[in-house]
């Protein structure tokens, strides 16, 4: 007598080449045109799907076409300083994405001839190169048969399951990659191809399991969307398990997740001369190797006032008078929610020196702009910019 050693549902062959042939023949339709789908260029491709990390395709665009302008190959992002890399990708997030990209880069120069590897084992071992984006670069630029499971596929393929385990759990987790392998067409294996490939300039419909990968992320955008799927003109629902068990609203099944904690920080404008304090932050911090204007947490108890004055001394070995207020910021990052309290500064005598930070500049404020700074500093800088225009 046979056992189910799992309790992970499955899909059957039928479904699973029914799936494949629905879900290619409506997105072969009507892909949308985005700059990275009109190119065969693996490094192009790679850079897209790095920036989609986390990043809404809206957003991503702009930064997309501003990179590849700055860093058109993999040599170029490879001899890219740190000021220039960050500053194109300022307000993107993340930025350890982009500091792992040319590490990569700076690998495939040296070892890789300046190509991007056509071999996954390879790629996978460039730096910040995980398990989805090795799939869906090595599917979607070499046609290889292999699984990429981001947050949209995960909820595609845990609602054609029926799955109602939480997804978060690293048992699910396996099950689901299983399932996505099973699930990638072999070359040849999808629908016959529709007569505009190669016409149209979407290089869509020139390899099955590049476009598989592409199809479901699509369909998970576009119709199997978080809150409100739109079953009624989804070209998958009798393959659906959730559907047909009125279950769409409830999976995927998610973790809880914990109240994010909130911090308050003091920050300087500290002036000296006409010119502004900047600190680098320490490669390895958040916002490693971002700029901004100095400061840190305060501690219980503590006035923003004295908080600023410590943070100046701990940082910079640097006296400060704190003096009139600016604005505070709030940022929310994924893991922590930020407010920023920030008070003009006058610099007391002596040098600044360089112990909580990785430099630190006089800068006169036009010139500020042209530093890579985080997304909360770039507030606080159009608050001065405002307030000098008074
Ligand atoms: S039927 Fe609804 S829940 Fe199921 S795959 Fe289609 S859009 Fe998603």
């Amino acid at each position: 007598m046979s056992r189910r050693l799992s309790t992970t549902p499955a899909l059957s062959a039928a479904q699973r080449s029914r799936l494949q042939r629905d879900l290619l023949d409506w997105f072969r339709a009507n892909p949308r045109d985005l700059a990275w789908r009109r190119t065969g260029d693996p490094y192009r491709i790679w850079v897209s799907e790095v920036m989609l990390q986390q990043t809404q395709i809206a957003t991503v665009i702009p930064y997309y076409e501003r990179f590849l302008a700055r860093f058109p190959t993999a040599r170029a992002l490879a001899a890219a300083t740190d000021h220039a890399l960050l500053k194109v990708w300022q307000g993107l997030g993340y930025y350890r994405r982009a500091m792992h990209l040319r590490e990569a880069a700076r690998v495939i120069v040296r070892e890789h001839g300046g190509r991007v590897p056509d071999d996954p084992e390879a790629f996978a071992a460039l730096p910040g190169v995980g398990r989805y984006t090795c799939g869906a670069v090595q599917s979607i630029a070499f046609g290889r048969r292999m699984a990429a499971l981001d947050g949209n596929a995960i909820r595609v393929i845990s609602r054609w399951l029926g799955l109602t385990k939480c997804v978060d759990e690293t048992a699910t987790k396996a099950a689901l990659w299983q399932a996505a392998e099973s699930l990638v067409p072999a070359e040849g294996d999808g629908p016959p191809r529709p007569a505009t490939a190669g016409a149209s300039p979407l290089r869509i419909g020139f390899n099955d399991p590049g476009d598989w990968n592409q199809a479901i992320m699509e369909f998970g955008a576009l119709l199997c969307q978080p809150r409100s799927p739109r079953c009624s003109e989804c070209p998958v629902q009798r393959d659906c398990g959730a559907n047909r068990r009125g279950l769409q609203g409830r999976i995927p099944v998610r973790r809880k997740r914990k109240a994010i904690p909130h911090i308050e920080v003091g920050a300087g404008i500290v002036w000296r001369r006409g010119r502004i304090l900047l600190c680098k932050r320490k490669a390895d911090a958040m916002l490693g190797g971002l700029w901004e204007f100095p400061g840190g947490k305060r501690n219980a108890g503590e006035t923003i006032q004295n908080c600023i004055r410590r943070e100046l001394k701990e940082e910079c070995d640097l006296g400060v008078r704190v003096g009139e207020h600016l604005i505070d910021v709030t940022h929310t990052y994924t893991h922590l929610r930020v407010t920023l309290r920030c008070y003009h500064c006058q610099a007391g005598p002596g040098q600044v020196k360089k112990i909580g930070c990785d430099d630190a500049r006089w800068v006169l404020p036009h010139k500020i702009p042209a530093f890579p700074l985080p997304a909360a500093d770039v507030r606080i800088l159009q608050a001065l910019g405002a307030a000098q225009e008074r």
